[in-house]
């Protein structure tokens, strides 16, 4: 892999940027449905890096706090909307960053990188990589290769071949 260069991002509307210094630990493709919501989008992708890796370099007081869920603490701008990272209160010494906002690649292991809550993934959506799917977050099942290639017809006899995390 080639040496990690410091990664620079910026919102939609220039008002916040940031910069990583380190590589992320890991790469994430949320498909949870408040993940979805927040951004708008069929998933939401994170990068995980240490959080002293992460300088807001302009328009930190631009940065509007979403709390989706207790102590996940969503940042976003609070001109043009875009999802820039989210502080997870268990985990202060991570940030997650959106890569989509980011200039240049994050450097995370490709190993690493999952999808996560699959079982709240849009129906109509498929996945169409090779990568490991989990029934939701990272430690719970992985859906299982053979039931991801051959989807059923229904959405609910799929829903049913999946072991369930709880
Ligand atoms: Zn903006
Ligand atoms: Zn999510």
């Amino acid at each position: 892999m080639a040496r990690f260069q410091t990664v620079t991002g910026h919102c939609q509307c220039g008002a916040v940027h940031y910069r990583v210094s380190k590589p992320a630990v890991k790469i994430y493709h949320c498909h949870c449905s408040m993940c979805r919501r927040c951004h708008g989008a069929n998933f939401a992708t994170y990068a995980l890096a240490p959080r002293k890796a992460l300088v807001i370099e302009k328009g930190a007081r631009n940065l509007s706090t979403f709390a989706s869920s207790p102590g996940n603490n969503r940042k976003f701008c609070k001109t043009c909307g875009c999802q820039l990272f989210i502080d997870v209160a268990s985990k202060p010494h991570l940030v997650w960053y959106t890569p989509g906002t980011a200039n240049g690649d994050p450097g995370h292991p490709k190993a690493s990188e999952r999808h996560i809550y699959v079982d709240s993934k849009l129906a109509w959506y498929g996945i169409h990589d090779r990568l490991p799917e989990h029934v939701e977050g990272t430690t719970s099942p992985l859906v299982a290769r053979t039931k991801r290639r051959r989807p059923s017809p229904s959405g609910k006899r799929r829903r049913a071949g999946r072991v369930r995390a709880r």
